[in-house]
């Protein structure tokens, strides 16, 4: 039987004035079903609270910390309390809070990158195991429909057996101090005890990383990383440019930067095959451009029924007519459509539908910091290749 009731979902992170638990909130309610009904919002218990209350929350389920929300939350009947936590604090609390809600039962939606090491990594791999719960991590750039036709298009053998993947994330946010400067979200991200071992390969190297990783199947086999620190006095990488090598012999070029001035979120990809090659763009979403030798490029528009006909996934993630753009929003919602479908699943003990189950699990998130650490290594060698970390 269908559940005949909202998931109620829990979130740790997300209080005032934070960037991504807003935008977890907006998108995992897109399609209903979902409601919000329980949080510890913030660091600041005080600001929880405040939260909650402009979030018009029972007060009782607005927590001041992830542990009271645990035991409160155990205190209710089954189908009262939460189904699932979504997890947008900084890296560093990533772990402990997956863990616990692991451990308690619930089911875990968590933002990238997974958690603070490999060490963790690997256990929370082990705990999710344990737990029989469903564990979703926010590679939103996987929610795309045009990422699902490429993903489709290549795993399908069109472009042939894949020779390069050229795949890049710059940004210029922090190409000055902002970190000195008051701003919340630079400043996390720049400190080694809440971001982790990296800077910016970690924030968004890891979702160029995933994105190759997602559409063409292939899995890193070694890298050669040049990390840069430009920004005076910052503790972590703000740029990095790395040679790839994949598993079927392909050769690729990675790169992320967090100081490439006037760009904004440019996360783009291209894969070439023996037979074509194809390109996408994060910020112009909708398209994607199919290239052969000796012909026209062919852009395959979203929302088209041709898209759908070819790829069931591009079809499920695609809400609005052609020519009506969706975005950011949409594919963070898409990875939210396929994690709750799963958690009914799970709830109504039913075997999920295999479409269900395309969304970034705890093994991307394992492979992601494996990414990191590797990174780290080669950057430090003298060495030209360093085998990727297992
Ligand atoms: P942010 O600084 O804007 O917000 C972090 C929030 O977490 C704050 O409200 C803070 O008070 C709260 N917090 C910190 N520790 C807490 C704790 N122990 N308990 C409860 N609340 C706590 O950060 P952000 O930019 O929203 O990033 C948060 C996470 O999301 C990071 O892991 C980041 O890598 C990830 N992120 C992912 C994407 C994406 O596209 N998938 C985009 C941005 C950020």
């Amino acid at each position: 039987m269908a559940l005949d009731r909202n998931l109620k979902m829990g979130m740790v992170g997300g209080g005032p004035g934070a960037f991504i638990g807003d935008v977890h909130r907006k998108a995992s309610r897109m399609d209903g079903g979902v409601q919000l009904v329980a949080g510890a919002f913030d660091i600041d218990p005080k600001k929880s609270k405040q939260m909650g209350k402009e979030l018009l929350l029972d007060p009782k389920r607005v927590y001041g910390t992830y542990k009271d929300m645990i035991e409160g939350e155990l205190k209710l009947p089954e189908g009262e309390r939460i189904d699932f936590v979504s997890i947008t604090t900084p890296n560093n609390w990533h772990f402990p809070i997956a863990k616990a809600f692991l451990e308690a039962g619930f089911h875990v939606m968590c933002e990238k990158p997974m958690t603070f090491n490999v060490k963790e990594a690997k256990e929370l791999k082990q705990i999710v195991k344990k737990s029989k719960k469903v564990f979703g991590l926010m590679h939103n750039y996987t929610g795309y429909p045009m990422v699902k036709l490429a993903r489709d298009m290549v795993r399908g053998g069109e472009l042939g057996n894949i020779r390069k993947i050229v795949v890049q994330y710059p940004q210029g946010w922090l190409a000055t101090a902002l970190e000195k400067a008051g701003s919340m979200q630079a400043s996390w991200r720049t400190d080694p005890k809440q971001s982790g071992g990296a800077g910016c390969i970690g924030d968004i190297g890891t979702h160029a990383e995933n994105l190759a990783e997602y559409i063409t199947g292939l899995k890193i086999t070694k890298l050669c990383a040049d990390l840069s620190i430009f920004v005076k006095g910052r503790k972590l990488d703000d740029d990095g440019n790395i040679l790839l090598r994949f598993n079927n012999g392909a050769s690729g070029v990675l790169h992320a930067s967090q100081v490439s001035i006037g760009e904004e979120n440019n996360l783009a990809i291209w894969i070439y095959g023996e037979k074509k090659g194809l390109e996408w763009h994060q910020e112009h979403p909708n398209y994607l451009y199919v290239k052969e030798p000796n012909g026209p490029v062919q852009v395959w528009r979203r929302g088209n029924d041709y898209v759908g006909a070819k790829s069931a996934a591009a079809g499920r993630a695609t809400r609005l007519p052609f020519g009506h753009p969706e975005a950011f929003f949409e594919a963070f919602a898409n990875n939210y459509c396929n994690f709750t479908d799963t958690v009914r699943a799970s709830i109504t003990k039913k075997k999920p539908d295999p479409l269900f189950l395309d969304f970034p699990n705890v093994d991307d998130g394992l492979r992601g910091m494996l990414f990191i650490e590797t990174v780290l290594e080669s950057t430090k060698s003298k060495q030209k290749w360093t085998k990727f970390h297992k």
